[in-house]
């Protein structure tokens, strides 16, 4: 029987041997009653990992962007992001009904959308901008990476417009490999920085978010006010501790992303030249939908994403599996053909 490569999302790796027998041994305490040390460890080496003064667990990248979000915005702010960043797109309106920002969606993520879109001084009664969202990579855009002068010129921008800066660095793992720079390199000047544990590094389950010291004791009072205090967190944050040995493994991933794009340009696919693990793809001729079901015919498992098919490398998939499902694909027709690659 052929089995199935899931090409979803680098959430779907299951944790391997070393990871479970770490979550097996893990030393644990309640640490909604004092402290976890798994957990304090973890965090501790988070936050070194992304040059910040204090990190803290959360179950999810959604609840980290939430409990920042809410620390910066008061009700009635307007809070800057791209177009299709995860904070707009893919948090169900969290950031305007937890936090209650504004969103104030930007064509581009440039020092000249920023300054064009903030609204600073005017009368009692008109908005306020007061944060900018950075997501690094960025998921909608293709796993794309925000090198880290083009980070530099944003924060540099949102400090003298007086806006505080959170980056939603969910793949910021993947961004730092491939810009071969320290994810700390990536983090210079945000007030806050989530990151995840549970995609391209293989835990089953977590987040870090981090910034001040002060920032993380407000954000572990949020945390426990959306129901994200947990007890012997220990168990899974040893597998997030296990994933932070992992960071550079990601270089594998981004290197099977690039070969299947190559391979899907050579059926006819348009592809955008992946920068990180997300390759974004199309088929000539062919729907987004008719696209995913003749691919799930061929048990090659991918993803609708920005009108566009989402394919995404990971742990679980190595080099033999992506061959294998580029063999499967050849077996069949996908109209046109004439292969482009747009380079970006
Ligand atoms: C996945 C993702 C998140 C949210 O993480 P979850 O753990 O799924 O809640 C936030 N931002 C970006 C850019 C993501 O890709």
């Amino acid at each position: 029987m052929v089995s199935p490569v899931d090409l979803r999302s680098d959430t779907v790796t299951r944790p391997d041997e070393r990871m479970r027998s770490a979550m097996a041994t893990a030393e644990v305490g309640d640490d909604v009653l004092d402290v976890d040390p798994t957990m304090r460890r973890l965090e501790e080496r988070a936050a070194d990992l992304l040059g910040v003064a204090a990190a803290l667990w959360v179950p999810t990248g959604c609840m980290g962007n939430t409990i920042a979000l809410m620390t910066h915005i008061q009700r009635g702010d307007s809070f800057l992001a791209v177009r299709d960043a995860h904070v707009i797109n893919n948090e169900l309106g969290t950031p305007a009904w937890l936090a209650g920002g504004m969103p104030q969606a930007l064509p581009e993520l440039t020092p000249e959308a920023v300054r064009a879109a903030t609204l600073t001084a005017g009368p009692y009664y008109s908005m306020r901008t007061s944060l900018l969202c950075v997501e690094n990579t960025h998921n909608a855009g293709g796993g794309t990476v925000l090198s880290p002068e083009a980070h530099a010129r944003l924060v540099a921008v949102a400090k003298e417009l007086g806006l505080a800066v959170h980056l939603d660095g969910a793949r910021v793992w993947n961004a730092a490999v491939a810009t071969g720079v320290s994810p700390a390199e990536l983090t210079a000047g945000v007030d806050t920085v989530q990151a995840c544990l549970s995609k391209g590094l293989g835990a089953p389950m977590g987040s870090v978010v981090g910034g001040s010291a002060d920032f993380v004791a407000e954000a572990r009072r949020i945390r426990k006010m959306l129901g994200g205090g947990v007890r012997q967190g220990g168990v899974v944050a040893a597998a997030g501790l296990v994933a932070l040995e992992r960071i550079e493994d990601l270089a594998v991933d981004h290197e099977n992303a690039r070969v299947l794009a190559d391979g899907l340009a050579e059926l006819g696919w348009r592809v955008r030249a992946p920068e990180t693990n997300i390759v974004l793809a199309e088929a000539p001729e062919m729907t987004v939908p008719a696209a995913l079901e003749r691919l799930t015919e061929l048990k090659v498992l991918a993803g609708p994403m920005a009108g566009l098919v989402r394919f995404v490398t990971h742990r679980d998939v190595g080099k033999a599996d992506v061959d294998e499902v580029l063999n499967r694909m050849k077996g069949l027709a996908w109209a046109g053909s004439s292969s482009t690659t747009a380079r970006s």
